[in-house]
């Protein structure tokens, strides 16, 4: 444990040294959550993307895929618990984070309250589906056997545009069709 904060110390030593201030970690790593949104749009799937990160690094990674996999299951959040646990060899994933450029769903912190993640990290909120609290607040439903942290609106505003400009182009090219 002693190694990986020595690792994570010299990386935000560094961070600093190379950008001439102090680059905040939650994002960093919703900056990748964000190029792995893109990653969908390229597929044509509504842009969200999230990272699993161990120890200050990134050990999942995932993109939202439900049309293309013909899975409802393969939210960004999903894929990339998938990809930290086959990378780790383990089911649940303890002492974890993830971020995630959209609130997750209610499927979604099913999810991580089994993969017993510690700390969810959002960007844009999603008032028809979040589960966060835009309109239903798992994370504060202390009866359920996992508790969780959960913090919103990092980068919310570039998550958002992602979403945004996404719709606005498929109305668009719906409308000339
Ligand atoms: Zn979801």
């Amino acid at each position: 444990m002693l190694i990986v904060k020595q690792h994570l110390d010299n990386y935000l030593h560094l961070v600093v040294i190379a950008t001439g201030h102090n680059i905040d970690m939650n994002q960093h790593f919703m900056a990748e959550a964000l190029l792995l949104a893109r990653q969908a749009a390229a597929c044509d799937e509504v842009p969200v993307g999230a990272v699993v990160v161990c120890g200050g690094s990134i050990v999942g990674r995932g993109f939202n895929q439900p049309i293309s996999r013909h899975d409802p299951s393969a939210h960004a959040e999903i894929m990339a618990l998938r990809d930290a646990a086959a990378r780790l060899g383990n089911y649940r994933l303890p002492g974890c984070s993830l971020y995630v450029t959209l609130e997750p769903c209610p499927m979604c912190v099913g999810a991580i309250f089994h993969a017993r993640i510690e700390r969810v990290v959002f960007g844009a909120t999603d008032p028809k589906t979040g589960a966060a609290g835009s309109v239903v607040d798992l994370f504060a439903q202390t009866r359920l056997n996992h508790h969780c942290r959960v913090e919103g609106g990092v980068l919310a505003e570039e998550c958002g545009l992602l979403l945004s400009s996404f719709f606005a182009a498929r109305r668009a090219r719906t409308a000339l069709a």
